[in-house]
């Protein structure tokens, strides 16, 4: 499908009148459209609720979009349970599904009235030691080990990955659980990531709520939500077509039709935890091209780099790119779209027909959203951009201001004597 920015070069004019390149900007409205979209999948299940990953984009602006929609936060972490708080959210609107949890995060989780995801059959003990009561509701992350595929093919490899619990030892930890005074629990699994196909939500749903039919046999435990958590992608390459939620909500439904209801476990919630989904393609980096240089290659210098976008120097992840102005201008020539780090994986697109870029001109890349900003780093010094929120209205806020040096020093703010000054 072709892939249109959501600004105009005119619009992006204006802008950095007041906020200069590079930043990250999200598309209220489409994050709207999508977000209703979510809700109406799945209105069928009347517990339906989508605890939007927050590590995706730790935003508090973004999480208040989201919380228009009683949607809840997927938190992992200290800080991202403070700011799901900040934003109102608590109680059964946070789900804490992390792994190696320190205990002070069990603690806070707690606190908070969370809901608390187990990642392994040993944390029973780890946080019975630290709230003393187990609360009345948990959950249980499982881990079929081998490979998860659908019928285009291995999606992913479970057996290789550190997250959740054999299905001998979750039957173990509910069991446990049980015996501890749990009243309800929940089943969560994460097989495959960033899945372009109606199929993975269906099938992993199909693969738990057989799962919980036997378990709840064995063990008696009843059980109050499967969480299918993340994974459901967004096709960042133009060739590809998008997921339709629609028809992964009715896929779902099928699974559940064939298998809860005629279990007698109608009423049965349905919990997501997507984030790239949510946000992905609802959020961009732009920035400025103030570089060209013409060695073994031609390469094109842009004013942001890995430290904003991390995706392509990690996974070697395509992100599409729109020279703003150009949409429609024939793709002349083939760049390498690149940073300013001294590393040599610093490069946002390689081999690249693109139209003739000329110095000034804005590069639009695709498809930031989710773990974009969010995975930024300090590496050369340098400092995160600004977040801006294209409004409704087509009016842009600032929802997060550019880093500083100050912010960059800011932890050496307790020693007295260092001073770092211009
Ligand atoms: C990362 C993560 C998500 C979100 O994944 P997406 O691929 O962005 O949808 C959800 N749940 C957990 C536990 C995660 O670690």
């Amino acid at each position: 499908m072709k892939k249109i920015p959501f600004v105009t070069k005119e619009q992006v004019e204006e802008i950095v009148k007041t906020y200069p390149t590079p930043f990250h900007i999200y598309d209220e409205k489409g994050i709207r459209e999508n977000a209703k979209a979510v809700k109406e999948a799945f209105a069928w299940n009347k517990g339906f609720r989508e605890y939007f990953a927050v590590k995706a984009t730790p935003n508090p602006y973004i999480l208040k979009i989201l919380k228009d929609y009683d949607f809840g936060c997927d938190c992992s972490s200290y800080t991202e349970l403070m700011l799901a708080k900040s934003c109102g959210f608590d109680g059964e609107h946070i789900m804490f599904s992390s792994n190696e949890t320190p205990a002070e995060e069990y603690a806070y989780a707690n606190k908070l009235n969370a809901i608390i995801n187990l990642d392994d059959i040993t944390h029973i003990d780890f946080l019975e030691e630290i709230v003393g009561t187990l609360p009345e509701t948990m959950s249980c992350r499982f881990n079929p080990g081998g490979v998860f595929e659908l019928s285009n093919g291995i999606m992913d490899n479970p057996g290789d990955s550190k997250y959740g619990m054999t299905r001998e030892q979750i039957v173990e930890a509910y069991k446990i659980l049980k015996s501890k005074g749990v009243r309800k629990f929940g089943i969560h699994a994460f097989l495959a990531s960033n899945t372009v196909t109606n199929e993975y939500y269906p099938e992993l749903a199909a693969q738990l709520f057989e799962l919980i039919v036997e378990i709840q046999k064995e063990t008696g435990c009843d059980f109050d939500f499967v969480n299918l958590s993340g994974g459901v992608g967004i096709p960042y390459t133009p060739d590809k077509e998008p997921n339709d939620i629609r028809a992964i909500g009715e896929g779902v439904r099928k699974a559940y039709e064939k298998i809860i209801v005629p279990a007698g476990l109608d009423g049965l919630k349905i919990y997501a935890e997507m984030g790239r989904f949510m946000l992905g393609p609802y959020g961009a980096l732009v920035t400025k091209a103030i570089h060209e240089k013409h060695i073994y290659k031609e390469y094109i210098g842009v004013d942001a780099c890995a430290a904003n976008l991390m995706r392509p120097a990690m996974y070697g992840s395509y992100h599409h790119v729109t020279v703003l102005g150009k949409e429609n201008a024939e793709a002349t020539e083939v760049y390498d779209v690149v940073g300013s780090l001294c590393e040599n994986n610093d490069k946002f697109a390689i081999d690249r027909k693109l139209p003739k870029i000329d110095m000034g001109d804005y590069i639009y890349i695709h498809d930031t959203g989710a773990h974009g900003f969010a995975m930024g780093y300090h590496y050369n010094g340098r400092l995160l951009s600004a977040e801006l929120l294209l409004q409704e209205d087509g009016s842009v806020k600032l929802i997060r201001r550019a880093e500083t040096p100050a912010d960059y020093f800011a932890t050496f703010d307790c020693f007295e004597d260092i001073k770092i000054t211009e």
